[in-house]
Formats: structure tokens, C-alpha cells, sequence
């Protein structure tokens, strides 16, 4: 696997690989690997793809109160575990690369950004839409890969990726769980044992709710009771929301491609799940 830090480095060693007649698939991340990050991976190698990966903590989707100075930084582990995965090529680029003196732009997907996790975390989806839309310049893969873990920010990708024509095709990858059902995060090792244990609850809470609404219950009344039960555990939740898969508007009503989705907070960590309503 080669390593880049500039994007100079990282459109030349693309494009050689292009000319070898290789297609490109790129997963982008922010580090701190689990084998989540590596489902995607597995995929785009799968898919045939030579593949690139970049890791990338971008300051610009993280909020003043959020865990940018903390979010964890292991770039040397990083690079073993995707040398493993059989990665061809890293970008690892630093903040000045991305974002230079004078840099000006935003990209903001209208509406899809404004529900969800928008209200509670401020400029988070034009940081990730604007460094998406860098990246995706920058490497130009044939396929790009992102977890449905995250869906909403997967959305947002499609939506940038529709409205600006850019030649991409995105991919959304299925939620890799632990044992216990917790969705896979770099975030989870903020947790002490005490909120570990606690945690998988809120993965337990939707697919139990899923089973409700699949019935026909009351939706208010169901997303009222299963949020009380969340936060007669701990949570401080942020929402519990029962929405269209694809414009993300909340449901009041049984429509397909129905999803649910809970961010909620244990201490000092902030945890996101969802899963389908079949
Ligand atoms: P991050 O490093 O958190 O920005 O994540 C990089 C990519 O990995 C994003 O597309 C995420 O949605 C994806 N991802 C993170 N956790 C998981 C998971 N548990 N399962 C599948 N994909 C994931």
C-alpha cells in the first residue's frame, strides 16, 4: 500500500492506476479503524476495485462543543490494519492541504441536512458535504463507498452527488454490529463499562419498536413510550424518530421505505443508530 499526503501525490498515483485499466473505489474515513470501516473496504474489493482509502478528521463538521481535539488519532495503526484489509493506496492528508488560507467555500444539501442530527449538531452536514465533495474531486474513484450506519450523512452524499452531477457512484454499505448489537463506532471507546453495557439498548429499542409499528400501532404513542424507556436508562436523547428512508421527512403514517432512527447521549458520548422498518 502506498501512503500520500498531498493531493498533487494522490491524483498522480490514481491516475497511474487508472491507466493500468484499474476502476477506483474509495472509502473515506476518519481514522481510529474498526472492522466496520473495513466492511466498506471488503466491499469495494469485492466489487473489483483497486481500492483508496482516506483518513481525514475534518474540523469542518465537528461543532465548537464537539470532540474534534479528542476524537482518537492512530494514523500508524490506521495504515497497518488497511495495509491487511489490502488497501492500495492511503491519503492522509493534513488540515492546510484540505482546507488552505483562503479557503471559502461551503456545500450545503438543502433539506436533507435539516432533519435528524441537523438541529442538534449545527453545520455538521455542510462540513461533510463540503469535504465529501473535496474528496470525491480529489480522488475521482469510479465508486465511493459510506456506511449506512451513518444514513442520513449517506443521503446527503447521494443528494450532493445527483444535484451536482458528479460522475460517482455511491454505495451504501449495512450497519456492522458487535456481538451485543451495538452498531459499530470509533466513538464507542469513549464509553466506560458501566455506559458499554448500557449502550446496546438503544440497537434492543428500535428493533423492538420495528415490530410494533410493523403491527399498525399508534406511532406517537410507541416512539413516546420507547424514548421514555431509553432515558429511564440514562440517555439523554436527542431524537427518536420514525422517517422516510429517503427524504428523511418524520412518518405519522405507515409509508414505505420507512426507517428509525435514535441519536441519544450516554456521559460524554454521542451515539447514532437506525435500522428499516420492513
Ligand atoms: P467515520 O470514520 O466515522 O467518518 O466513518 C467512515 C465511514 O465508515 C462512513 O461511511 C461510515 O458510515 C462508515 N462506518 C462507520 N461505522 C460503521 C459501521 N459500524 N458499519 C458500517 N459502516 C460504518
Amino acid at each position: 500500500m502506498q501512503q500520500v499526503t498531498t493531493i498533487k501525490d494522490c491524483r498522480a498515483l490514481v491516475q497511474a492506476r487508472r491507466a493500468c485499466g484499474q476502476k477506483i473505489g474509495f472509502v473515506p474515513t476518519m481514522g481510529a479503524l474498526h472492522d466496520g470501516h473495513l466492511s466498506l473496504l471488503r466491499q469495494a474489493k469485492a466489487d473489483g476495485h483497486e481500492t483508496v482509502a482516506s483518513i481525514f478528521v475534518n474540523p469542518a463538521q465537528f461543532g465548537p462543543n464537539e470532540d474534534f481535539a479528542l476524537y482518537p488519532r492512530r494514523a500508524a495503526e490506521d495504515a497497518a490494519l488497511l495495509e491487511q484489509s489490502g488497501a492500495g493506496l492511503l491519503f492522509l492528508p493534513e488540515v492546510q492541504e484540505i482546507y488552505p488560507h483562503g479557503f471559502a467555500t461551503d456545500v450545503r444539501v438543502k433539506n436533507l441536512g435539516d432533519y435528524l442530527c441537523g438541529p442538534f449538531r449545527p453545520g455538521h452536514f455542510e462540513g461533510v458535504a463540503t469535504v465529501v465533495c473535496k474528496l470525491l474531486n480529489i480522488v475521482q474513484p469510479d465508486t465511493a463507498y459510506f456506511g449506512e450506519k451513518d444514513w442520513q450523512q449517506l443521503q446527503v452524499i447521494k443528494g450532493l452527488v445527483r444535484d451536482l452531477d458528479m460522475p460517482v457512484h455511491i454505495v451504501g454499505v449495512p450497519t456492522l454490529r458487535e456481538a451485543d448489537g451495538l452498531a459499530m463506532s470509533s466513538r464507542n471507546q469513549y464509553l466506560d463499562a458501566v455506559d458499554r453495557a448500557k449502550a446496546p439498548l438503544l440497537y434492543i429499542t428500535l428493533c423492538d419498536l420495528a415490530t410494533k409499528l410493523c403491527k399498525g400501532g399508534d406511532i406517537a404513542a410507541l416512539l413516546k413510550t420507547a424514548r421514555r424507556g431509553i432515558e429511564e436508562n440514562g440517555f439523554q436523547v436527542d431524537y427518536l424518530e420514525y422517517a422516510d428512508g429517503e427524504t428523511l421527512v418524520p412518518l405519522r403514517a405507515h409509508l414505505k421505505p420507512a426507517r428509525l432512527f435514535v441519536a441519544a447521549r450516554l456521559g460524554r458520548t454521542r451515539l447514532i443508530d437506525n435500522i428499516p422498518v420492513a
